[in-house]
């Protein structure tokens, strides 16, 4: 009994040496029977604000609306919070939320809404701190209560009417709605019912073929991963889709009717390969740094390029993207040719550059008998021995697979901040080889 009491507060101290804690702050969601949404978060202590770990932008300001107008959100630097207008101390705050789908910068839609009413939702969105959120908080207790007969997906368990979970990380993608998963050889997958026919039969032919592809070249995957699709209108006009991984996860969304009306199969088959590149990518793909996307982005596009040419026998679409590739990373430099400060304000560039640095990789890996699938194998191990899924660790790793040159200017471009980045990809994309750059460390 009392060494039962001594672990008990043991416990917390152990996971704070750790570096993990929870949040003080639990989360609540709940989803009407008439279909709205909200989430209400309690703190067991009284507190004077609630910010959220994850605040890309301040759509939370215009999206969430306090049930009581004691409460209001306000962006702070790079982060949103909900404050009393009277500035005094609270255990509780309910908002209203607006389920609509809505595309976030450099991160995960908040809500895929299905056709038939059902709901993706990322949890992520609704990770939240007493005052502020720093790096020590990894575990957020979340509740969900729908409608009593609605299957509630969480970690790949099915749960009927409410669920509750501890969740961590990035989060996960989370569905609410009354259809089943359907469990096939590759996937347990949930498709829209409203999703047209032929973008259905690309994904039931593509998919398996994309899945085997990158199974042969980077190993398979031990997991089945969970496959969700989904499609909304749009009422201001726009159209696109939009996909994502997780771990285990990966989702689509197609968004205003012209994203399906006249579809492009050859950019349907490339945004297929992407996202299911990133699920081979593995924990080397989880790159947290902002400024480091280009590693799996970059990759993520070239895979998806070597399996469209390799699965098609035809370079023209691989041809065509390098061309877009070149002209969109070359002129986003202007004047600054930093490229972190570039993708701080263009985000773009980590797919188009970072495509740009892995089809060079690959043509001097090819010479030496190897390729990026290995290189990035390298990577995913070195990540799996417990270094960081960095750039740094990237350029560790590639050391041993690149000539001493292209070596040096990788690592400039990476760790050395005055190094010319718009020199370099005028380089890489005349001469399809790592030059060393006039300002390159000397060796
Ligand atoms: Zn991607």
């Amino acid at each position: 009994m009392c060494r039962n009491y001594s672990w008990i507060i043991l416990l917390p101290l152990l996971f704070s040496c750790w570096g993990i804690a929870a949040s003080e702050i639990s989360a609540v969601i709940i989803k009407s029977p008439a279909g709205s949404w909200s989430v209400s978060y309690t703190s067991d202590t009284p507190v004077a604000s609630i910010s959220f770990q994850r605040s890309p932008d301040s759509s939370r300001v215009k999206r969430w609306k306090t049930k009581s107008g004691d409460f209001k959100v306000f962006k702070v630097n790079d982060y949103e919070t909900v404050r009393r207008v009277d500035g005094k101390l609270f255990t509780q705050v309910e908002f209203e939320l607006t389920p609509t789908y809505t595309h976030l910068p450099k991160d995960y839609a908040p809500f895929s809404p299905f056709t038939d009413g059902g709901m993706l939702f990322h949890s992520g969105r609704f990770f939240a701190c007493p005052d502020l959120c720093d790096d020590s908080l990894n575990e957020w207790h979340i509740r969900i209560r729908a409608a009593k007969g609605d299957n509630i997906i969480v970690n790949g368990v099915v749960y009927t009417g409410e669920a509750s979970w501890v969740d961590s990380d990035s989060g996960q993608k989370v569905y609410v709605g009354k259809r089943e998963p359907i469990q096939s050889e590759n996937f347990v997958s949930l498709i829209d019912a409203g999703l047209p026919a032929p973008l259905k039969e690309l994904m039931s032919q593509n998919l398996p073929k994309i899945l085997s592809y990158f199974a042969t070249r980077m190993g398979a995957l031990n997991f089945r991963p969970s496959l969700y699709a989904s499609y909304s209108q749009s009422s201001d006009g726009r159209y696109g889709n939009q996909g994502g991984t997780l771990p285990r996860q990966i989702f689509m969304h197609w968004y205003g009717e012209k994203a399906i009306e006249k579809l492009d199969q050859n950019a349907t088959f490339w945004f297929f390969a992407h996202e299911v590149a990133h699920l081979y990518q593995g924990r080397a793909g989880n790159v947290e740094a902002l400024a480091d996307a280009w590693l799996h982005e970059g990759s993520a596009e070239l895979f998806a390029s070597i399996s469209y040419s390799e699965i098609h026998g035809n370079h023209k679409i691989y041809l065509s993207k390098m061309e877009k590739a070149k002209e969109n990373c070359l002129s986003s430099f202007g004047t600054e040719t930093n490229y972190r400060k570039v993708a701080l304000t263009n985000s773009k560039v980590h797919y188009s550059c970072g495509l740009l640095i892995f089809d060079t990789l690959n043509n001097e890996l090819d010479e030496r008998n190897s390729n990026v699938f290995l290189l990035w194998k390298a990577f995913n191990s070195a990540v799996a021995k417990g270094k960081p899924a960095t750039a740094e660790t990237f350029v560790e790793v590639i050391k041993s697979f690149v000539s001493h040159t292209s070596w040096l200017t990788l690592k400039d471009f990476v760790a050395n901040a005055e190094f010319n980045s718009s020199q370099f990809f005028q380089q890489i994309a005349t001469n399809k080889s790592i030059q060393p750059t006039t300002n390159a460390s000397a060796d």
